[in-house]
């Protein structure tokens, strides 16, 4: 059942289950789309746009959602994280891609050794225009 899996999910990082965090979380899980706060408005209008800064921030701190803020559109997209996985950003439309993840122990190899740090995690974005599209 989604929500009691949501529910469980939010609680284990401390947060607990109101009915707004688990709606927004849901629409996240069900929508690839990386939307914006206000993308996510206007298909959850009863929640305030407020509301929606409010618990997409919440969400951010403990690690559930991420934001990409490095599109040219110059806005905040998030994006469930609880797969990581990595992102193919078209420098052209903005378009976001999932990909899936690949072996990257010897990149956490190299940055272990670079940084002297444990390395816990990770979020690459990769970026690309189409072959008939200028830079
Ligand atoms: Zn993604």
């Amino acid at each position: 059942m989604i929500n009691q899996t949501l529910r469980d999910m939010l609680q284990s990082h401390g947060l607990k289950a109101t009915f707004q965090r688990l709606t927004i979380l849901e629409y996240l899980m069900t929508h690839e789309t990386h939307p914006t706060a206000e993308m996510i408005h206007d298909n959850l209008p009863s929640i305030s746009l407020a509301t929606i800064y409010n618990t997409l921030d919440k969400l951010v701190d403990v690690g559930i959602v991420i934001v990409i803020d490095t599109l040219k559109d110059d806005k905040r997209h998030y994006d469930y994280y609880g797969e990581p996985h990595y992102h193919i950003i078209n420098s052209n439309t903005s378009e976001i891609i999932d990909a899936d993840n690949f072996d990257v122990t010897q990149l956490f190899e190299a940055a272990r050794q670079a940084s002297g740090l444990n390395i816990t995690g990770f979020h690459i974005e990769v970026y690309g225009v189409g072959p008939n599209q200028a830079k």
